[in-house]
């Protein structure tokens, strides 16, 4: 399934699964600040979502601009190894999707919070109340 080199694979795990990372923290405090409570990492859930709001009915993913390929300038390509990167960002992006659909089906409002956002506290805060004002689906 996945051919790359064990060297690679940890280089490259260490920055994808790093537990409790500085857009996490940021996005819970957040949350927190803003009156929400929630759980953290909920692992029977579709891509182990990083906040999970249960009144809400909503989780909430952190995802960093560069793996998570946001629109934004954070998510460039390094120069080398290209074939190794688009197939690395292309997985990111179709396990995102799948996730999302997944977490919908079972009736989970998906709110994906970009590290980018997170330097725009308030224009972030206004769109998660407005997100979550509304009612969900189920
Ligand atoms: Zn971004």
């Amino acid at each position: 399934m996945d051919k790359i080199s064990p060297e690679k694979r940890s280089w490259t795990m260490a920055r994808v699964k790093g537990k409790d990372t500085q857009p996490e923290k940021m996005a819970r405090a957040l949350l927190h600040g803003m009156g929400y409570r929630f759980r953290l990492q909920r692992a029977d859930l579709p891509g182990k979502p990083d906040i999970v709001l249960p009144r809400f009915r909503t989780v909430v993913f952190v995802h960093g601009c560069f793996w998570h390929r946001h629109s934004c300038k954070r998510a460039t390509t390094p120069a080398s190894n290209t074939e190794y990167w688009s197939a690395k960002f292309a997985g990111t992006v179709a396990r995102d999707a799948m996730n999302k659909s997944l977490l919908e089906m079972k009736g989970w409002r998906v709110l994906t919070i970009w590290e980018c956002e997170l330097k725009e506290v308030s224009a972030l805060q206004a769109r998660l109340r407005a997100v979550l004002r509304q009612p969900t689906m189920s």
